[in-house]
């Protein structure tokens, strides 16, 4: 099985990378610095594979799917994991909507391109599944105040094209969930937040999930959580 894992380089992005190939898969590490990826690929190992991409460049994009295909010809698994801005600094009603715009390219716009052009790569795989790497924070339901807006409205916007691309995709085989890692002590989370491995294996288990399981989904620990 072929995985290409988003924002690969550090963080849970590079644990869930590093779960994936200790499991025998081969993981293309995608980062948008050049030596982020080719450091990272040669420290997790032979079957992990480098790749430049910025998920908010179409140019990228487009090299990437071109690069793929010569080098493999198809990709089983997508994983969304590149984020920015939790803007804990600031709330609803004052947002720098420059800051929301920012998020949006990272947070909504690149897992959509990023799902538009790797999908003939996808189509020819025998394992399809995306994951969309969510939050709690993007739950509506638990939406009850304005703080981390840039961070909370893009995820919710994530969680709404994992609904959309699950349904449009559940003929085909593919299942495309979102998954919340919890609180995880990252550079993004900070100190006091579980240990990476943990949160990684939620975003893991989507990725791996048999034919036939849940798609259209979202999942913190494998276990559904409220929209
Ligand atoms: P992180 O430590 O801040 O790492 C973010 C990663 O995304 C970095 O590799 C970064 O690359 C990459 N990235 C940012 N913009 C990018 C772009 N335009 N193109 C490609 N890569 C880009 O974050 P994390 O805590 O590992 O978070 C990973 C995911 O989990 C995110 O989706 C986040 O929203 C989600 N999440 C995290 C927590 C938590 O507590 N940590 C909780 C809930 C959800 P550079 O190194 O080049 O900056």
């Amino acid at each position: 099985m072929i995985a290409l894992v988003t924002g690969a380089n550090r963080g849970l992005g590079r644990e869930t990378a590093r779960q994936l190939l200790a499991a025998g898969h081969t993981v293309v590490i995608a980062a948008r610095q050049d030596g982020a990826a080719r450091d990272t690929a040669a420290a997790l190992g032979e079957h992990a594979y480098p790749l430049r991409l910025d998920v908010t460049s179409t140019a990228d994009i487009a090299a990437a799917a071109g690069e793929l295909q010569g080098r493999f010809g198809h990709l089983d698994v997508l994983v969304n994991n590149a984020a920015i801005h939790y803007d804990t600094w600031q709330h609803a009603l004052g947002a720098d909507l420059a800051v929301v715009r920012e998020a949006a390219e990272t947070n909504v716009f690149g897992p959509w391109q990023l799902v538009q052009g790797l999908l003939p790569l996808l189509r020819a795989g025998s394992h399809q599944r995306i994951v969309n790497v969510s939050s709690g924070a993007g739950s509506l339901t638990e939406m009850t105040s304005g703080s981390t807006p840039a961070y909370s409205v893009t995820k919710a916007a994530l969680n709404a094209l994992t609904r959309m691309l699950a349904a449009d995709l559940r003929g085909e085989g593919f299942l495309v969930n979102a998954v919340c890692p919890g609180w995880v002590a990252t550079d993004m989370g900070g100190p006091g937040g579980r240990p990476v491995s943990e949160g990684a294996a939620g975003i893991v288990w989507a990725a791996t999930l048999p034919d036939g399981g849940p798609t259209g989904g979202f999942f913190r620990d494998g276990k559904a959580i409220a929209w």
